[in-house]
């Protein structure tokens, strides 16, 4: 049995992330979706781990071989108590790959975990969650980048926003 993780902190979910997780579900057996739940991290992110495991739970359930689970702590020991040999990450830029390099060496040298880098599809290669929350914060139609689902609550996580800054 072939298991890749997809890990990020998809906040949200966006079709570019979709794309490298549909791709995965291919090459790979099973696929589990990996979330980062990092408690110091919380106030930065707009949306609670269990948002975001939510909704990439509904638009991952499309997939057979897809699940999703919140991960703290070293990936590479996720990848252990998992019985996952591949951690599979999105290229978009040559700027992703010096970072991305540098990890792939760091986890192959904790456990014998390998990565595997799948170049974005073109259509998404300037796509980001934060550049996402960027542009629909100051109005801009993001509704090509995201999931319908997931357009509906960003629209209304911002207006929650909005209306408490404005208190
Ligand atoms: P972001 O960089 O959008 O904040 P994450 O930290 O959730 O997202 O990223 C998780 C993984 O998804 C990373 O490996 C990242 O390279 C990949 N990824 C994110 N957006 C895209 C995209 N548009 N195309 C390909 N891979 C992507």
């Amino acid at each position: 049995m072939r298991r890749a993780v997809c890990p990020g902190s998809f906040d949200p979910v966006t079709n570019g992330h979709l794309d490298i997780v549909a791709r995965a579900s291919q090459l790979f057996d099973e696929v589990v979706v990996a979330v980062g739940v990092n408690k110091s991290k919380s106030k930065a992110r707009l949306f609670t781990a269990e948002e975001r495991m939510g909704m990439l739970d509904e638009v991952c359930s499309a997939f057979g071989n897809v699940t999703v689970a919140g991960f703290d702590g070293l990936l590479t020991t996720f990848c252990q108590e998992r019985g996952i040999q591949a951690i599979v990450k999105g290229l978009r830029a040559v700027s992703d790959f010096d970072y991305e390099l540098q990890m792939a060496q760091m986890n192959s040298s904790l456990t014998a975990v390998e990565t595997v880098f799948i170049p974005t599809s073109p259509e998404y290669s300037f796509l980001a969650s934060s550049l996402v929350k960027e542009v629909a914060t100051f109005g801009g139609d993001v509704s090509s980048l995201v999931p319908s689902s997931v357009l509906g609550r960003l629209t209304e996580r911002l207006e929650e926003r909005r209306s408490e800054e404005d208190r």
